[in-house]
């Protein structure tokens, strides 16, 4: 380890590790029920991260497991004690899910944004990945910090922060602390290549 390493640095070296641990066990591992434990093994032999970043990445791919299982189906079949559907993940169940967020009550006063947020949180309705309607008055010290062709942006506090994880048992995702985030401000109405980008953001 080297102490003059920027914590931008010491990121990138972490981030490097993770990526290829990860890669080597998906391309080694066809049952995936002990990956979990597997890239813990891993992880905690490589000399060069500190204990605290070797905990970070296992908590890292845990979700990301977790996620993944919802997603592809990894792991386990399992019976949602909730809503009775088949799922496979322990802490997200995709149709529970999709059935709290269409209960939710939320308008963006436009229809096309309407319909394109409730189609994206049916296909993908996990926190740190589902769309969401923001309201203005979610965010705080709203800031211009440029403007071009059709946008004007700014910086803000977001109050509620981005979602975080799943509390199965309440039905909320837990989320972030207020965090800073960069808002566009359309001219003109939004079409599919403004999404697009958001996506890709
Ligand atoms: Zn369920």
């Amino acid at each position: 380890m080297n102490f003059l390493e920027s914590p931008e640095e010491r990121k990138a070296i972490v981030k490097n590790y993770y990526k290829k641990t990860e890669t080597y066990l998906l391309n080694n591992t066809t049952d995936r029920s002990n990956i979990v434990d597997d890239f813990s093994c891993l992880i905690r032999t490589r000399s060069e991260l500190y204990d605290a970043e070797k905990q970070a990445c296992i908590d890292k791919f845990k979700y990301n497991f977790e996620l993944n299982s919802a997603l592809k189906g990894w792991g386990n079949s399992l019976k949602c004690n909730r809503c009775e559907m088949e799922r496979f993940s322990r802490i997200f169940c995709k149709n529970c899910i999709v059935l709290m967020l269409k209960s939710k009550k939320w308008d963006s006063g436009n229809t096309y944004i309407n319909s394109y947020i409730g189609r994206h949180q049916i296909n993908m309705p996990f926190p740190r990945f589902v769309m969401e309607w923001i309201p203005s008055d979610q965010f705080n010290n709203l800031t211009e910090i440029g403007k071009g062709g059709f946008t004007l942006v700014f910086k803000a506090i977001w109050k509620n922060g981005r979602t975080h994880s799943y509390n199965e048992h309440d039905q909320v995702f837990t989320r972030t602390p207020p965090r800073e985030v960069v808002i566009k401000v359309l001219n003109k109405n939004p079409c599919e290549n403004f999404f697009k980008k958001v996506i890709i953001i």
